[in-house]
């Protein structure tokens, strides 16, 4: 299905067709002279000032000194989606400086706002969220990095892994136990500059699609009371409300993944010669690509039904973004697992776009919830909806 097509539908407004396409328009013509995945520090560096300066930013990052919501999440939405169309360290780099962001522009003040937001929103200084921990990963409860108070802020202590933008981030939105009470309550969020004495990357994480990942270690790392972000004790509501707010997106990377796939698909199969005629005249193909157009459309009418139902009826949306994200990310997998197979033995050759895809989308069914986190989460609240009706 052509972009064009998914914009048509009624969750759209004028500004959001305009937004893609003048985005597509912007990345086809831009990224590839950015991206080299060869060196993906460097190529992060280039994206996040080339989006920032040509504004693309603006629909994740909110202007100095406001806040986060209310943000439009279907450009957040489209945004995503296209930027993953072309190049899923594009899509990266966009996603992580507003994720990287949104505890400070949901939860700061507007000194704190005004201070941070900008930069980013701009190009000009790359964000991190560092919540995970070796031994704290859905369990985010088990957290077991500390902060203690000290005279004028706070003294961190302990580890952060899986840190997205670990090692070129100049500040990280970052989590620790500050103890008002057991488990999640007991949490605090904080905004952290990366040269802050007691931080340091002690390692570089390689992962099947290359991005900057990182371990980070504070040891007897000061930060000063004016960098706590909201009131102790408030982390967890912090870290849950920008992933709620950021979790339809998520889908919506898997669904450029997944378009990009089946597009690819279409246009293999309608010229590889077999069997006297084309690999699409085999019926078992159009079935494939039957199952793919229906993984594709279906994953689109969630993602955006999500953010539709954020923006204009301006509720949460707790279930409807975990189905998105659960339902695109299961489906881009399946559709792009497809694509390989229909490109034969090129599928799995290495700089061939469709074995890109099979290793861009892989982690986007773990990390931000995994899908099994995604199914608990729609349980809970079908249950908690059969309880209010009584
Ligand atoms: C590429 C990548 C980028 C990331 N970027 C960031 C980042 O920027 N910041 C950050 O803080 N973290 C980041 N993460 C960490 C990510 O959020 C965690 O990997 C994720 O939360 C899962 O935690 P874990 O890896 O410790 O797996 P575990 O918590 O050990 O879970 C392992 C598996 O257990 C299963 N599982 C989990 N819960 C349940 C359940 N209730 N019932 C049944 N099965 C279950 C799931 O299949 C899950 O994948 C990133 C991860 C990856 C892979």
């Amino acid at each position: 299905m052509l972009l064009t097509d998914l914009l048509a539908l009624p969750f759209f407004e004028d500004r959001h067709r305009d937004l893609a396409a003048r985005l597509f328009d912007w990345a086809s013509r831009h990224v590839p002279g950015l991206v080299d995945h060869h060196d993906v520090d460097g190529s992060c560096r280039r994206l996040v000032a080339a989006l920032g300066q040509a504004g693309w930013l603006d629909a994740c990052v909110p202007p100095n000194g406001e806040t986060l919501v209310p943000l439009d999440v279907r450009a957040l939405c489209v945004s995503r989606a296209t930027l993953a169309y072309v190049d899923g360290l594009a899509d990266f780099a966009f996603a992580m400086q507003g994720l990287g962001s949104g505890g400070i522009s949901l939860f700061g003040t507007p000194e704190q706002r005004a201070a941070a937001c900008p930069s980013v929103r701009e190009g000009r200084a790359i964000a991190a969220f560092a919540l995970s921990e070796p031994d704290a990963g859905s369990d985010v409860a088990a957290m077991s990095t500390t902060a203690q108070r000290v005279e004028g802020g706070w003294r961190l202590d302990g580890l952060k892994t899986w840190i997205s933008n670990g090692g070129i981030a100049d500040h990280y939105v970052v989590f620790a136990r500050t103890g008002e009470a057991p488990g999640a309550k007991g949490l605090s969020a904080f905004f952290v500059e990366a040269d802050s004495p007691g931080l340091s990357v002690t390692e570089r994480i390689e992962v099947i699609a290359p991005h900057p990942l990182a371990t980070l270690r504070f040891e007897q790392c000061f930060v000063p009371d004016a960098c706590l972000l909201g009131a102790a004790g408030e982390g967890f509501k912090v870290a849950m409300t920008t992933l709620d707010i950021f979790r339809p997106s998520v889908g919506a990377a898997a669904l450029g993944f997944a378009r990009r796939a089946l597009d690819e698909a279409l246009q293999r199969a309608t010229a590889r010669k077999m069997f006297g005629g084309v690999l699409a005249d085999l019926q078992l193909t159009q079935a494939k690509l039957a199952d793919m157009a229906l993984d594709v459309e279906t994953s689109a009418l969630l993602v955006y039904r999500a953010a539709w139902t954020r923006d204009v009826q301006q509720r949460r949306i707790t279930k409807e973004a975990a189905m998105a994200k659960l339902h695109a990310t299961e489906a881009a997998q399946r559709v792009i697992d497809a694509a390989v197979q229909l490109f034969g033995g090129l599928g799995v050759a290495s700089g061939n776009i469709v074995e890109q895809l099979y290793r861009d989308v892989r982690a986007l069914r773990i990390y931000e919830g995994a899908s099994e986190v995604q199914k608990l989460i729609i349980a809970r609240q079908l249950l908690a909806e059969r309880r209010e009706r009584g």
